[in-house]
Formats: C-alpha cells, structure tokens, sequence
C-alpha cells in the first residue's frame, strides 16, 4: 500500500460516522411543565474527535487531503476542544499540526495541551493582543513565512464547511421534536442546525459574556432566516467560568440522569433550557431535543 492510499483509508476510517442514541431526560421539573426533553448524545460519536467537533472538522479534513497539504493550522485558548480534537486528528491521519494558543505557555501543559502536544502539535503561543488580530491577511503572511504551507482551519474551527458538516449532522436528527437547542461558540454549529432543520425551532445558548454579537455572525452562515434565536443570559460569567449555582446543577442532571456534563458548554445549555421550561418559555406538550456536544475531555474533576 502507497502512503496516500493508507493515509485516504484512515481518512475514510476516521469518518465512518458511528450513529449515537438520542435518550430522554427526566425530571420533576420537565414532567411538571408537561414538555418532553430528549437529548442526542453526540458525546458519544469518537472518543477524541467528539460531538461537533467531529462534523465540523470532516470536510475540512477531507479538503486539506485533496488539496495535498501536510501541515494542519489552527488556533485556540488553553481549553480549546477544537485544539484537543484537531490534534487527535491530525495525529490519526498523519498531518503535521501547529496549534496557535493564546496566551502566555502555563507549565505544567493542562490536559488539553499536553494531550495536543502528545499527539505531536506544534503548541506556539502569541499574546492576547496579537491573538486578536488572528484573523488578518498581515498575521497569517507572517505565519507562512515562519511555518510554510499549510492548510488553515479558523477558531473552534467554524468556516463554510464546518457548516456543512454541522447541516449533515441536523439532518441525522430525524424529526420527532419541536425545539432544537445546543450550546454556542463560534455560532458555526447553530449555522449547521439552522441550515438543516427548517422546520423546527432552533434555539442557540452563548457560553461567551456579551454574546449578543453572534447573531451577526450567525446570520453570515443562514442569510435570512427567523426560525432561530439565541439567549445570551446563561454564560454563568463567562466562557469557561463556572458558578456554584451551575456546578450543583450539572451534579444534580448526572446523579438522575447519568449522563456527564462539562461546565464550558452543554452544562450551561442544559441549565438555561431548565430554566426556560420553569419560566413557561416551551409550548405545553413539545419535545424538546437537546444536543450533547461532547467536549468531556475539558470537564471539571472535583
Ligand atoms: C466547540 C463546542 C461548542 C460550540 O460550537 P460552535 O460551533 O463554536 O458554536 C459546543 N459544545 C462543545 C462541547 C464544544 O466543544
């Protein structure tokens, strides 16, 4: 077998897609609101590159393949699953990786990066400042220059095909439901959601502070549609912040439901469709599917 044979098997391997359950969620709190929740457990799709971070790198993982390229580029912070996940990748199907972190180098490497820098990523960190301007012609020159060619995937990996990817995953949600609600980054996956189910209520959570913004970016990827929303009072402080209030909840959901949460995404969804379902916010007698993003490797152990 030729390297690239062996190197388009592995991709191939790789993007088998493994299908996961969609479970129901009980709670007093859900049967007293006479609404129906179920959650896909897209957790559960690759033990490493998992939940959306699996659609969201597919094409783009095929991309760089067909146009040839090593070398996989991308940027993130310290406890970026799009870092961990592109790493894992990488690694698995024989790319070189450089992974732009933002901020100072913390030693010990947390589990993210030393899990990336196991599987061979090039970890190099610019400043807060500089991490700003990421997105600029002037950056990525320099970034060529002192790296060579290379195939660039965005933050939390969001460009048009993540998108695509993440409207081929909306399309293996079948119908049964009336809400569709996931945890929001980037906004790259809610795109995918909004794209693929026309018909159904698609409600998105910001994990970020002021994330009013992504509405804007949002709209980039769907252009006029109004099926969609997204709430931005369940950051519990900010991304990757936590408060006592979130962390007893998410305990509470995993003892009844046994299903581990994380604190940075699906955590702080679930909490704010809870508190949408007391609040009277969902129709009597909907279901509301729930999406489990994965990310688990970033959990808070206590
Ligand atoms: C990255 C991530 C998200 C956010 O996805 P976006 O497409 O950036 O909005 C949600 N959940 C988990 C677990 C993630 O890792």
């Amino acid at each position: 077998m030729t390297y690239f044979y062996r190197a388009r098997q592995k991709l191939s391997d790789m993007l088998r897609y493994t299908p996961t359950p969609i479970v129901e969620i009980t709670d007093p709190i859900v049967e007293k609101a006479g609404v129906r929740v179920l959650m896909k457990r897209e957790d559960l799709n690759h033990p490493l590159v998992s939940g959306n971070k699996w659609w969201k790198l597919k094409y783009n993982l095929e991309e760089a393949q067909q146009q040839n390229k090593k070398t996989l580029l991308t940027f993130g912070g310290a406890y970026s699953n799009h870092i961990y996940a592109t790493a894992a990748a990488a690694s698995e199907l024989g790319f070189n990786c450089i992974g732009i972190i933002r901020g100072e180098e913390t030693l010990p490497l947390n589990n993210t990066l030393s899990f990336a820098k196991q599987q061979r990523m090039n970890l190099h960190y610019v400043s807060r400042e500089q991490y700003r301007t990421k997105a600029t012609p002037e950056f990525i020159n320099r970034l060529q220059q002192q790296f060579g060619d290379f195939y660039l995937i965005p933050e939390g990996g969001t460009n048009k095909l993540a998108v695509t990817g993440a409207t081929e995953f909306a399309q293996t949600l079948g119908h049964d439901f009336d809400y569709v609600c996931c945890a929001v980054g980037t906004g790259g996956t809610l795109a995918g959601l909004i794209n693929g189910l026309p018909s159904k209520k698609t409600i998105g959570f910001s994990v970020l502070k002021n994330g009013e913004f992504l509405k804007h970016d949002v709209e980039r990827w769907v252009g006029e549609k109004h099926h969609w929303q997204i709430m931005t009072d369940y950051h519990f402080g900010g991304y990757a912040k936590t408060t006592r209030v979130l962390e007893q909840f998410i305990q509470q959901f995993e003892e009844r439901n046994n299903i581990p949460l994380e604190h940075v995404y699906t955590g702080k969804m679930m909490a704010g469709v809870y508190d949408l379902i007391q609040k009277g916010y969902f129709q009597k007698g909907s279901t509301i599917l729930t999406l489990h993003t994965g990310g688990l490797q970033g959990k808070r152990l206590f």
